[in-house]
């Protein structure tokens, strides 16, 4: 008797997505399990992987914790923090170029690319390495499970390329994105502040080399952004160095100036400074040491929390200057923060923690691992987005359709309830009437079918369109919502590049209350609004039959016979006085519509053959 093996466990796997918090310094997966979000660690191993890459001799490329101990050995072929160069061009890295120890170069869609022995990385790939060796930990600690959704995260502030570059890194690794959510809101999630029906959040991440502040407000389980600072040279690093700088000057005595500025030898001096600068955030004293057996140098040295604190009371200023900021442009005082949350390894310094509680004047959030809680909470949000059960959660979205004023009132809806931002699409306009050289555009609100029981949001004004007949003229409205709920409207006509904008912060001035009313009047609504929209866009539809008809008479007119050119005319009466009868209803539009069209058929083949003629004169029949 044989026995069938029954691969149980990858069927297991369909239902398991990751979250994946892809870190400059770290990166980390998380996924959901028993009701939270659990950091998977395999087997004797810490769950994070540094973002690190060895580059080897054989062309074979080593990620994560091995990576960044052989940067002491070869330093000259390691890279580190690839996040910084994602979606960027070359010109925009110029002062992060410095610090990459191999020659940097552009593809033809000025992507940078990484040239290492003698082969060309674009940060994406990268990027993608450092996701694959994520995910295959957590496949490892998940007992061999395969998987491939996973939610990454992001910094609030990357910008579209830098957004796309991540989902590009993605793709590359093989992932399925269910959804690229920002940083801080993963690390409200994780807090479960999407609970709260509102209140207005602070997000301080300090990580290894980079510090973001983001002041985020809830409504509904709803996140925005209302404010992002920081700096993006900022960091543990930077608390590491000043140590480092206390050790090479005392070390300056021993060593010869050139071996002090040894790449091999900073970063020995560097993992050791973190080391103790990591004691230092438990214990109230901690020593560094460095021993270079070959060259004979053993230094050991004791360093106090208390002095700790004065070498690095300056970073920190820095950073709370930048929270200070982001509260002004949010317009916010301290006192209105709701929650603050700490993120980031570095928030496990002790002065860091107590600074940021008096700026705001409210305990933060540190009781999940400031190291793990983005990932957590990019757990919670990929199983959420798997279907899993928790509180109703709608976060990063336009909570009501975007759209335009159409002729006759109608409204296109451009961009719909519900998506995920940042996010963009675009349409198509032309012109109701001939030589028509301006457009006045409407941006509305809402989920009602006519504008004017939307929401306004603000008009603008396309001038300097080329005289055409009417319908001639192509003019492409895009709606571009940005992360932090910023809506553009740009229109522009394409044959003359003429174009004009406008920028609203839609969700402005709106309360929770109102978004739910208008949703229901939407509801209640449904039935009239379709009926309205529907005479709505007859009105617009008889107006251009009704032009394109006199145009038409006037051409071949005089080539119909008598009766059916009064049967046209009266049609044509008809249909405009009904356009122009706001008590008729769309029953009533459609069948003077239907009339017109019917009466002008005659016309209509008449005008064809006027086309069809002048299409082939002076042309030989087998030119045809
Ligand atoms: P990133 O978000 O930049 O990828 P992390 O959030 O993982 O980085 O933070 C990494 C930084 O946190 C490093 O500079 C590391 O030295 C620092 N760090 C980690 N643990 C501690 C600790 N216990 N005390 C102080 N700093 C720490
Ligand atoms: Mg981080």
């Amino acid at each position: 008797m044989g026995f069938i093996e029954l691969n149980v466990l990858n069927n297991a796997a369909s239902n398991v997505a990751l979250g994946i918090d892809l870190g400059t310094t770290n990166s980390l997966g998380a996924r959901w399990k028993d009701g939270r979000p659990i950091v998977l660690h395999p087997e004797g191993g810490s769950g994070y992987v540094p973002s690190a890459l060895h580059f080897g001799e054989q062309g074979g490329v080593i990620v994560g914790r091995e990576a960044r101990e052989l940067a002491l050995l070869d330093p000259a072929h390691t890279l580190f923090s690839i996040k910084r160069f994602m979606g960027r061009g070359l010109k925009d890295v110029e002062s992060d170029a410095r610090s990459v120890p191999c020659p940097l170069s552009e593809t033809q869609n000025g992507v940078v690319q990484f040239e290492m022995r003698g082969r060309k990385f674009t940060p994406q790939e990268l990027s993608a390495l450092i996701l694959m060796k994520v995910r295959d930990q957590a496949c490892k600690a998940l007992g061999g499970i395969e998987v491939t959704k996973v939610v990454i995260t992001v910094p609030a502030y990357f910008d579209d390329s830098q957004r796309q570059a991540t989902r590009d890194a993605a793709r590359i690794a093989g992932l399925d994105v269910l959804r690229i959510v920002n940083e801080p809101t993963a690390a409200s999630l994780a807090y479960g502040l999407d609970q709260r029906k509102q209140g207005k959040v602070a997000v301080y991440d300090l990580g290894g080399g980079t510090f973001d502040v983001s002041i985020l407000s809830i409504e509904e389980g709803v996140f925005q952004v209302l404010s992002t600072n920081g700096d993006t040279h900022l960091g543990g690093d930077d608390f590491d160095r000043t140590l480092v700088e206390v050790a090479k000057k005392e070390l300056a005595a021993v060593m010869r100036p050139s071996a002090l500025e040894d790449r091999a030898f900073l970063q020995l001096l560097r993992l050791a400074a973190e080391r103790c600068k990591i004691e230092l955030s438990t214990d109230p004293e901690a020593y560094m040491h460095v021993s270079l057996p070959e060259s004979g140098v053993q230094w050991r040295r004791k360093f106090t929390r208390h002095e700790f604190d004065a070498l690095t009371a300056h970073l920190i200023e820095r950073t709370l200057h930048s929270c200070r900021r982001a509260l002004a442009d949010a317009k916010l005082p301290p006192e209105q923060i709701d929650e603050v949350v700490l993120v980031g390894g570095s928030t496990r310094v002790p002065a860091v923690r107590a600074r940021v509680e008096k700026l705001f004047g409210r305990k933060p959030h540190c009781e999940l691992n400031p190291d793990e809680v983005v990932a957590l909470g990019a757990a919670v949000q990929a199983h959420v987005l798997m279907g899993g059960t928790r509180e109703v959660l709608l976060m990063d979205v336009t909570p009501l359709s975007l759209g335009i004023e159409t002729m006759g009132g109608a409204v296109a809806k451009i961009i719909q309830r519900n998506s995920t931002i940042p996010c963009q699409a675009t349409e198509g306009f032309t012109t109701y009437v001939d030589g028509q050289n301006g457009i006045d555009f409407h941006v509305v609100q809402g989920e009602r079918e006519l504008a004017a029981d939307c929401r306004s949001l603000g008009r603008f004004k396309l001038k300097g369109i080329p005289a055409l007949p009417a319908g001639m003229p192509r003019i492409a409205v895009r709606f571009h919502i940005d992360a932090n709920g910023m809506l553009t409207v740009t229109a522009k006509e394409e044959s003359t590049g003429t174009s004009a904008r406008i920028e609203i912060q839609p969700m402005n001035g709106l309360s929770d209350g109102e978004v739910e009313t208008m949703l229901n009047s939407a509801y209640r609504n449904a039935r009239e609004d379709f009926d309205a929209r529907r005479a709505a866009d007859l009105r617009t539809e008889i107006g251009t039959m009704a032009r394109a008809t006199e145009r038409g008479l006037s051409q071949a007119g005089p080539a119909l016979d008598r009766e059916t050119r009064r049967d046209v005319e009266e049609a044509l009466a008809a249909a405009k006085k009904a356009a122009a009868d706001t008590q008729l209803d769309a029953g009533a539009l459609q069948k003077r519509r239907d009339e017109l069209e019917r009466a002008t058929l005659p016309l209509a083949a008449l005008l064809m053959d006027h086309v069809a003629k002048a299409a082939l004169s002076g042309k030989r029949l087998d030119e045809v």
